[in-house]
């Protein structure tokens, strides 16, 4: 079966406390995180244990700096970039892991794109997002693609596809939804941020999935802000 999602604003509400939540907990776990690395170099042994710490302290925060992402689409900061080079920046940060996981990026884009009006991190960070999972779901290696075409006079799309698990369609349904996760590893965070970074940009995303063949992600973004 091929699935179709169309994002929603229904996580508008909740996106927003949780990064509330999110801020709040920021601070105090600055200040942990600073004593800890002090305590370790006083006490200096039982290492092991203030590493475990430390890393469990880096994985909160990593779930609180996605969810922060929901808090203010305002403080965003939107410029013409080039779609190309931040992609390549972007398969370049992904590079390792993929080569790790015995997996082929395979780069396509269109020469002269326009510029994209975007928030080039927040931008970056969607596509890292797309690229990790479906790296993750090729779990026995495999391609994963990376597409950019002109669309319309108005938008860019960018389509990235992975030969991966798949998602069966009760599955697909609840993607995007906060915590939703099939990983041991996972927070489920990933999906919902970039669906509400694109919806910031006024882009679409559309995902389909076969279980055992693969998922396709496209995304639409427009060149200016104007909605696709
Ligand atoms: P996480 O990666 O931490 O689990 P995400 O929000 O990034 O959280 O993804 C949520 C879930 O969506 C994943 O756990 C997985 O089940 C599913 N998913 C997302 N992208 C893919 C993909 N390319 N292939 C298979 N499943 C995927
Ligand atoms: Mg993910």
């Amino acid at each position: 079966t091929r699935e179709l999602l169309q994002h929603s604003e229904k996580l508008t509400m909740v996106g927003q406390m949780a990064a509330g939540i999110a801020h709040e907990i920021r601070n105090p776990l600055t200040a942990i995180k600073g004593f800890i690395k002090l305590l370790q170099t006083v006490s200096g042994n039982k290492r092991s244990y203030w590493d475990i710490v430390t890393s469990e302290i880096e994985r909160i925060e990593q779930i609180l700096n996605e969810l922060l992402v929901l808090a203010k689409p305002t403080a965003a900061q939107y410029k013409p970039e080039d779609l190309k080079t931040l992609l390549e920046n972007v398969t370049t940060l992904i590079d390792s892991q993929a080569i790790m996981n015995n997996i082929e990026i395979v780069f396509d884009c269109e020469p002269n794109l326009p510029a994209i009006e975007c928030d080039m991190n927040r931008l970056k960070q969607v596509f890292i997002n797309f690229m990790k999972n479906g790296i993750e779901a090729m779990t026995q290696g495999g391609r994963l693609s990376v597409e950019v075409r002109r669309h319309a006079h108005d938008a860019v799309k960018v389509v990235i596809a992975d030969q991966g698990c798949g998602i069966p369609p009760e599955k697909l349904a609840r993607i995007g939804q906060p915590f939703f996760t099939t990983k041991e590893e996972g927070n489920g965070l990933g999906m919902m941020v970039s669906y509400k970074i694109i919806e910031d940009h006024n882009g679409k995303v559309k995902i389909s999935s076969e279980v055992g063949v693969g998922t396709v992600i496209e995304i639409l973004l427009p060149i200016g802000k104007e909605t696709v």
